[in-house]
């Protein structure tokens, strides 16, 4: 591998564009590869809601890394809908553990309040509490357009020098000494290490290298229309 090595990343998700500008500001060689056209997979249908009312730590604090990586971008241009985001609890023992998630958020940073059943009319006026023991509410929280951050990354990874092939499809891998000759619907390409970012399709992606990736891709809805 060279001191400068070329990495091939394979999906114009917002995962694949994420690791390519992180990679590109680290001083690599990065090239995107994408099948379609940016943004053409989950990303671009995704309701783009980003919330950090979580009850796990971890999960948490992944968000609190996140939010603040958006507040850098959002200086730089990006959009992003402030509108808050609440989480509902049925139960006293959601309460607590939305309790103890206030306090995390609180000390690494982030706002978040508690609300009892009878106080989340302040917040939504028609809601209807009952059988409801209350909420948890994050003010910064929000939505964005996922189409317009993906456009934003990936001009993000083009000033760096990043390279963005779209209607790329990766096909096919030849191993070489060092590194990869990737087979793609146009020309090959040689590098020295690949992400696979491919989303749903990457267990596809993990078999063309001879790997196993179990991860099993779930269907999504953001709203549902019957037509009569
Ligand atoms: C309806 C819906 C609502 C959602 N709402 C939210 C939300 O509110 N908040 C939230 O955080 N998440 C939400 N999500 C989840 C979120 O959209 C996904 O987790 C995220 O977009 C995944 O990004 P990704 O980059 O991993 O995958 P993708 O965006 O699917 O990107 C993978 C890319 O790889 C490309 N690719 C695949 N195979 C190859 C190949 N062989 N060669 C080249 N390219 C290839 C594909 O064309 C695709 O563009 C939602 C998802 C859906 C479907």
């Amino acid at each position: 591998m060279t001191a400068s090595p070329h990495v091939v990343v394979i999906g114009a998700g917002t995962l694949g564009l994420c690791s390519a500008l992180h990679l590109v500001e680290q001083g690599a060689r990065v090239t995107v590869l994408e099948g379609q056209s940016i943004a053409s997979g989950s990303s671009g249908r995704s309701v783009g809601v980003v919330g950090s009312q979580f009850t796990d730590p971890f999960e948490i604090m992944l968000r609190v890394h996140a939010l603040r990586r958006f507040r850098q971008w959002e200086s730089q241009g990006l959009g992003f809908n402030h509108i808050g985001y609440l989480r509902l609890a049925r139960t006293q023992k959601q309460m607590e553990l939305f309790a103890k998630s206030a306090e995390i958020q609180e000390a690494a940073g982030l706002r978040s309040r508690l609300y009892r059943a009878n106080e989340l009319k302040e917040l939504v006026p028609h809601i209807d509490p009952e059988g409801l023991e209350g909420g948890l509410f994050g003010p910064d929280n929000g939505f964005l357009d996922p189409h317009e951050m993906c456009t934003f990354l990936a001009q993000a990874v083009r000033t760096q020098g990043g390279e963005i092939r779209q209607y790329r499809k990766l096909l096919g891998v030849r191993r070489r000494a060092r590194g990869y000759t990737l087979e793609t619907s146009g020309d090959p390409i040689d590098c020295d290490v690949v992400v696979n970012a491919a989303g749903a399709w990457a267990p596809q992606v993990a078999e063309l290298f001879g790997q196993r990736l179990h991860i099993w891709p779930e269907r999504h809805e953001a709203v549902v229309i019957h037509l009569d």
